[in-house]
């Protein structure tokens, strides 16, 4: 299969929750320290490394360079605010505000514009994964000039539910399609009470359905953060 972004050859893939998040939610894993995988086609799937296993990782083909230099400064920006996050979220939740000017102090723009196209890379890979009707160009054109995509929206959530156990995973894709190609499609990304609500609309005067999710060009110093 094809790397979705340049069309080399495509011999890996993506993790659906990024190793890090993972790591740094979970500690370590291991043989005798496994954490368990739930999903449709499977109940409590022991996973005894988070690096190695291919259950972790998407059905999508990326080259490796895709996958690693090319969209390494997206993944970076992203490890920073998601830290920034996990570490400051009690604090976050109290204000309802994420103040972006201290984790990119003076690069707001540019660096949320490197978290939307990490973002652009997961829906892709979940496009693909979901077989959802969306031309994928448009997202592979925005990772590989490092553009904002123009039609991908991102908010940041706190889960109000309790959680019994620790707790990372996605929400299935919804899609809204007209003449068969999806014109609207929102799913999450959930690490313990911090969610990710990742939006594609290609709709006009779409404020209602975006709930408050934003393109990079559209923040500004806060972003508030909503509740799942
Ligand atoms: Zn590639």
């Amino acid at each position: 299969m094809e790397c979705w972004i340049c069309g080399q050859p495509g011999t890996t893939g993506e993790h659906l929750i990024k190793a890090s998040d993972l790591k740094s939610y979970f500690g370590t894993v291991s043989q005798q320290k496994p954490i368990y995988q739930n999903s449709e086609a499977r109940k409590n799937l022991s996973i005894g490394s988070i690096k190695a296993s291919s259950k972790l990782k998407s059905a999508a083909r990326l080259c490796a360079k895709c996958n690693n230099q090319r969209t390494s400064a997206h993944d970076k920006a992203w490890s920073k605010l998601s830290s920034y996050l996990q570490d400051n979220l009690r604090t976050i939740s109290k204000s309802g505000e994420v103040k972006l000017d201290k984790v990119f102090p003076g690069s707001i723009a540019r660096d949320m514009k490197l978290v939307q196209l990490f973002f652009v890379k997961h829906f892709g890979c979940r496009v693909i994964s979901d077989g959802v009707p969306i031309n994928l160009e448009s997202l592979s054109q925005a990772i590989l000039n490092e553009t904002e995509h123009p039609n991908v929206y991102i908010s940041f959530l706190n889960v109000s539910a309790q959680l019994k156990h620790k707790y990372a995973g996605l929400t299935p894709i919804k899609a809204v399609n007209i003449n068969g190609v999806s014109v609207f499609c929102s799913c999450a990304y959930i690490v313990g009470n911090l969610a990710v609500n990742i939006i594609y609309c290609t709709v006009e005067n779409n404020q209602k359905v975006l709930k408050g999710a934003k393109k990079p060009s559209e923040m500004n110093k806060a972003l508030s953060l909503g509740v799942l």
